[in-house]
C-alpha cells in the first residue's frame, strides 16, 4: 500500500462541509462548487443522437481514440476562436481535471509549488504521490520542478496578471520545470484566459481545461488537456495516455461538441446567470467583484459557524483552503437566482454586524 494515503485529513473538507449545511433546514448552501442550471436542449439532444448512433450496427463504435474524437479536438480548437491558436494534434480529451492532473502528476512527479490558500485536491493528490509541496505565490528562489496555478482561483477567485504569468513562464523555462495551468474556470476570466497566450508558454506549459464550469459538465464528465507541439511532453503524454485511460465515451464527446459549438451562446448565457448572481452577492458584502464563480471573505474567525447557525447561509470555511484561510469564508456564485437573492439580504445584515470586526483586522 502506498503509505502516503495516511497523511491524508480523515474527512475531504467539501463533504464534511455540506454534511452539517444539509442537516440545518432552511440553509441555502453556497458551498460546493457545483453547477446548478440544467444543460441545454441541444446539448442533450446530442447525446441521445449519439446513443442511438450505439444501436445501428452502421455506426456503432467501440473503443475511442485516445486522445479523443476529431470532431471533439476540431470544436477545442474552434472554442478558442483564435485567441490562441491550436492544433488538433495540441488536444487530449479527458474526463475532466480532476482525474487528468493526478493521472499527469503520477508520471511527472517531484517538488511542487503550489500557492496558498489552494484547491484541497492539489493537496491531497499531491500529498497521495509523495510529492514535496511548497508554497509561494511568485516564483521563488529555489528550484521547482512543477509549478501549479489557477486562474481564476479557487478559492479566491483572483484572476493572475499578465506579468505574473510572464514571471511564471520566465521562471519555468529558466529553471526546466513544467507549468500547469488550471484553466477550469476560464471561462469567467475577465482578463487572460489560456497560459498559451503568454510567450514562451508553448514550450513549457500544460494547460488542464474542463467543460464542467464552463458548460454545466460536472455530471457528464469532459475536459481537455492541451501541449503544445513544441513541447516535448506532446509526444510523451500520448504515449502515457493510451497505457493509463481509454478515453472519453462518444456520446459524451458529442454532448461537448455540441457545448462548445451550436450550444455556446447558451452555454455563455448560463455563466452570465452565474456571473449575476456573483455580482448581487458581493453587493450585498460591499467587496468587488470581478466576475469570478468565487467570492473570498474575510469574515472573522468561525464564520462558517455564524452564517450557518445565525444566517442559515453555508459557505465554505477558508481554513479548509489551508492556514492562510483562516479568517476567510468562500462564497459561491453556483445558484438560483432566488437563492442568490435571498442569500444577498442575509448576508448583508452578516456584513453589517461584522464591519466592526473588518475594521478590527484592518
Ligand atoms: N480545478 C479546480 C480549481 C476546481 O475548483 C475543480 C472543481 O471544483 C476542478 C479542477 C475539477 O474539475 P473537473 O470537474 O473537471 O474534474
Amino acid at each position: 500500500m502506498n503509505c502516503n494515503y495516511f497523511k491524508l485529513s480523515e474527512q475531504y473538507l467539501f463533504a464534511e462541509v455540506s454534511k452539517k449545511i444539509r442537516e440545518r433546514v432552511g440553509a441555502i448552501n453556497l458551498s460546493v462548487g457545483d453547477v446548478r442550471l440544467p444543460l441545454p436542449p441541444s446539448v442533450v439532444e446530442a447525446g441521445v443522437r449519439a446513443a442511438k448512433e450505439l444501436g445501428c450496427g452502421a455506426t456503432f463504435k467501440g473503443y475511442p481514440p485516445e486522445a479523443g474524437y476529431d470532431f471533439f479536438l476540431q470544436a477545442v480548437v474552434g472554442y478558442y476562436d483564435g485567441r490562441v491558436k491550436f492544433k488538433e494534434s495540441e488536444v487530449f480529451v479527458s474526463d475532466g481535471i480532476k482525474s487528468e492532473l493526478s493521472a499527469f502528476l503520477s508520471v511527472f512527479k517531484g517538488k511542487i509549488v503550489l500557492s496558498s490558500p489552494t484547491y484541497p485536491a492539489y493537496i491531497e493528490t499531491n500529498t497521495i504521490l509523495g510529492n514535496e509541496i511548497i508554497y509561494s505565490d511568485c516564483p521563488p528562489s529555489e528550484h521547482v520542478d512543477l509549478v501549479l496555478l489557477c486562474s481564476p482561483a479557487n478559492p479566491t477567485g483572483e484572476i493572475l496578471t499578465k506579468e505574473q504569468l510572464c514571471g511564471w513562464v520566465e521562471y519555468c523555462r529558466r529553471e526546466k520545470a513544467i507549468l500547469i495551468f488550471d484553466a477550469a474556470y476560464e471561462a469567467f476570466s475577465s482578463g487572460i484566459r489560456s497560459i498559451f497566450e503568454i510567450d514562451g508558454a508553448r514550450e513549457c506549459a500544460v494547460e488542464f481545461c474542463s467543460l464542467s464550469k464552463t458548460a454545466g459538465f460536472t455530471g457528464v464528465r469532459c475536459g481537455y488537456t492541451v501541449i503544445c507541439n513544441e513541447n516535448p511532453l506532446n509526444a510523451v503524454w500520448r504515449r502515457v495516455k493510451a497505457c493509463l485511460d481509454n478515453g472519453v465515451s462518444y456520446i459524451t464527446q458529442r454532448m461537448a461538441e455540441c457545448a462548445l459549438t451550436g450550444a455556446i451562446d447558451k452555454i455563455k448565457a448560463n455563466i452570465r446567470y452565474y456571473q449575476e448572481n456573483g455580482s448581487i452577492l458581493a453587493k450585498a458584502l460591499s467587496v468587488p467583484y470581478n466576475g469570478s464563480p468565487y467570492i473570498w471573505y474575510r469574515a472573522g474567525e468561525n464564520a462558517f459557524e455564524r452564517l450557518l447557525n445565525d444566517y442559515s447561509v453555508g459557505v465554505t470555511p477558508g481554513v479548509g483552503f489551508g492556514k492562510a484561510g483562516r479568517d476567510y469564508v468562500r462564497i459561491n456564485s453556483f445558484c438560483f437566482r432566488s437563492e442568490a437573492v435571498e442569500a444577498a439580504k442575509r448576508l448583508k445584515s452578516f456584513s453589517e454586524v461584522n464591519k466592526n470586526f473588518q475594521k478590527i483586522l484592518s
